[in-house]
């Protein structure tokens, strides 16, 4: 009996081109267990985005086709009513990105914002969900939270923003983040202060995390599982241990020379 949160087997996603249906994502299969950071490596291009993408189902309908089984908590997503995948979606996986501004509506407060998904996710009253807000902005380690929830997204650096929308993630407590690139557009010792963070809550709200990146030094800070992708396969997977330590395939190896 398998206590795995996700479990994906032989994942193939295609989109429509002039000449028919291309897959870009090869049969790829993979699990995350309950509470376990497991990243995907690979260079720009390998096919990470379009899997997260897949796993939420949030690809254009008729330009793309998802093939194969994506199991999440008892549940096949890939069957799902859209309706369903729509209350799963910011509820029980919530989602990251790399550039966070994308994903804030800019002229909305950050504190109105956040407090809109507590109320829609969490039925909570404005009152509470004005509170809850503060308390989330602390939880993510922004200073002078009280004040700065009457902040626009514009007036925040890129850090903070990220922070911002891990406290919005959070915000549902979802069992599974999947956070796509979060620190690639950020400085290194900002970067370093979003892992830091992302492993420390991920520790105490005992989510799972599916974290793509394509920088192996981010892998090695964060993941208890290791994927790398090449050309839409995956072409090594293991514990991150393992794959350091014993890499087993050219490109695997290649990734690792690579880190400082
Ligand atoms: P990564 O996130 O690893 O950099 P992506 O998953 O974004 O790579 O892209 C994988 C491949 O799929 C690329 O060749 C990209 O051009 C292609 N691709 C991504 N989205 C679409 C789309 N909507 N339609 C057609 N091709 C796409
Ligand atoms: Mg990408």
């Amino acid at each position: 009996m398998s206590t795995s949160l996700l479990s994906v087997k032989d994942l193939r996603v295609s989109f429509k081109g002039d000449s028919g249906w291309s897959p870009v994502v090869h049969d790829i299969s993979f699990n995350i267990e309950a509470g376990k950071t497991v990243a995907i490596v690979g260079e720009s291009g390998s096919g990470k985005s379009v899997t997260s993408l897949a796993l939420m189902r949030l690809l254009q309908a008729g330009a793309s086709r998802i093939e194969g089984e994506i199991r999440f908590d008892g549940k096949v997503l890939n069957q799902l009513p859209e309706a369903g995948m729509r209350a799963l979606r910011g509820n029980e996986i919530a989602m990251i990105f790399q550039e966070p501004m994308t994903s804030l509506n800019p002229s909305l407060t950050i504190g109105f914002q956040l407090a809109e998904v507590l109320m829609t996710h969490r039925g909570m009253t404005r009152a509470q969900a004005e509170a809850e807000a503060v308390r989330l902005m602390e939880r993510v380690r922004i200073p002078s939270a009280a004040s700065r929830v009457k902040d626009y997204p514009h007036r925040l650096s890129g850090g903070m923003r990220q922070r911002v929308m891990i406290a919005m993630a959070l915000a549902c407590k979802p069992k599974l983040l999947i956070a796509d690139e979060p620190t690639t557009a950020l400085d290194v010792t900002i970067q370093a202060q979003i892992l830091d963070l992302i492993r420390e809550l991920q520790r105490e709200e005992g989510m799972s995390v599916l974290f793509i990146t394509h920088d192996m030094g981010v892998v090695a800070e964060i993941a208890d599982e290791t994927i790398v992708m090449l050309h839409g396969r995956i072409v090594e997977q293991g514990l991150t241990e393992e794959v350091f330590g014993k890499p087993e395939h050219p490109y695997t190896r290649a990734l690792l020379s690579a880190v400082p």
